[in-house]
């Protein structure tokens, strides 16, 4: 082995070894040596130096039958901590959160109307100092800052490519955020944000393949393989809100005509709901709102549909065909093993659920069992997903501080 070699055989050790610890903790070093491979002296050198850094304890003496006896080592997943923010089109949520997602204290407010790039990195500059000021945490302790948001994000610039959901074009986020920050940052797309806090704490775990469909403002969606997200070649993997389900449909956001998102989304459902009315049909969900059309959400929708509303039922059995023939489609193009629905409109629980994989069963080829399931990681999802690519940077350099 020349030197490359084995200086890349010691990270992969390291970072194999604090993965096992985080994920078995509390664990005895010879248990590490039998999942590994690994000889005890090798164990021992590579959990010594994980523990200087503080990211391992040793803790209780377990009963010995002579001999120096062995130490558990569990993952100090309270050693160092990481923001998490998710800029969405409606709010902007912001957490704190240690090593293992355990949230210490989480700020939201309404992202600005227009959008604009400026207002929103001054928002985004305010919530970070409005955490960090809140939970009273040496700023040395925490690992970054990790965000997401709806768009193409370039993997290597972390430049924002696009965004239709907010207007905009080669935007850099992070060259306006490091005039504030003197901390590690990464940005992700919203919806790998919510799918790397599956893979870590969510339903996820454990599963190599799957896909998780972001129904929210937009449709999004991102696809793991062998338990890695998949970014595509330019990051912009995933697209699954821009699946032509309409041929000459209604102008999507992004330019093309009968994209998912344009008939099927949140925004899609609220303007059908919007027009419907204006033209003279008659629905509940007229005094839902007072009268005002454009308080209309997917949540009145979904709402008033259950209260036996027709227009209301109308409008979500529509979007329902269309879901489920993109979903379909991708199960049958990609074979995962489940769905992880996401997103406000997942919130909507069964009466999304059942409707939806009656509709996907039409599409899937008869040999597959794709499971759809609803995210537990709640309306944090994305910011917890967000923060969690930093830790799975650590992870992945075996401990090593990033940059
Ligand atoms: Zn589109």
């Amino acid at each position: 082995m020349d030197r490359m070699d084995k200086s890349i055989m010691s990270l992969v050790n390291k970072s194999t070894i604090l993965d096992i610890i985080r994920e078995k903790s509390p664990i005895y070093r010879a248990e590490i040596s039998r999942i590994t491979n690994l000889s005890i002296p090798t164990v021992m050198k590579i959990t010594d130096s994980l523990i200087s850094k503080g990211l391992v304890i040793e803790g209780e003496i377990a009963k010995s039958t002579g001999g120096k006896p062995p130490r558990l080592l569990s993952f100090a997943g309270d050693s160092m901590y990481i923001i998490g923010i998710d800029i969405g089109t409606t709010n902007i949520n912001v957490i704190l959160m240690d090593l293992d997602a355990n949230m210490l204290s989480s700020y939201q407010q309404p992202t600005s109307a227009e959008r604009h790039f400026n207002e929103v990195v001054a928002q985004v500059v305010y919530c970070i100092d409005k955490i960090i000021a809140t939970s009273k945490i040496d700023i040395a302790q925490i690992l970054g800052i990790g965000i997401g948001m709806p768009g193409v994000i370039s993997p290597e610039s972390g430049k924002i490519l696009l965004s239709p959901a907010f207007g905009w074009k080669d935007k850099d986020l992070l060259k306006e955020l490091r005039q504030h920050f003197n901390l590690p940052m990464r940005i992700n797309n919203v919806t790998k944000s919510m799918a790397m806090g599956e893979l870590y704490f969510g339903l996820g775990h454990n599963i190599n393949n799957y896909i998780c469909v972001n129904l929210g403002y937009g449709i999004g969606s991102a696809i793991v393989i062998n338990h890695r997200i998949y970014n595509g070649d330019s990051g912009a993997s995933g697209e699954l809100g821009h699946v032509i389900v309409e041929q000459n449909g209604p102008k999507c956001s992004c330019g093309n005509y009968g994209c998912l998102e344009a008939v099927a989304s949140a925004n899609a459902i609220s303007k059908q709901a919007q027009a419907a009315i204006k033209s003279g049909a008659v629905s509940m969900i007229s005094s839902m709102v007072q009268g005002d059309l454009k308080k209309i959400d997917a949540k009145i929708i979904f709402e008033a549909a259950a209260a036996g509303d027709p227009l209301a039922n109308t409008i979500l059995h529509q979007a329902i065909v269309y879901l489920g023939s993109a979903i379909g489609s991708a199960i049958n193009f990609i074979d995962p093993a489940i769905i992880i629905l996401e997103g406000g409109v997942s919130r909507a629980g069964d009466l999304l659920l059942s409707p939806l994989i009656e509709e996907v069963n039409h599409h899937v080829m008869p040999v597959k069992k794709c499971d759809i399931v609803i995210s537990k990681l709640g309306i944090y999802c994305a910011s917890i997903g967000a923060a969690t690519f930093l830790l799975d940077e650590l992870i992945k350099k075996g401990g090593e501080m990033i940059r």
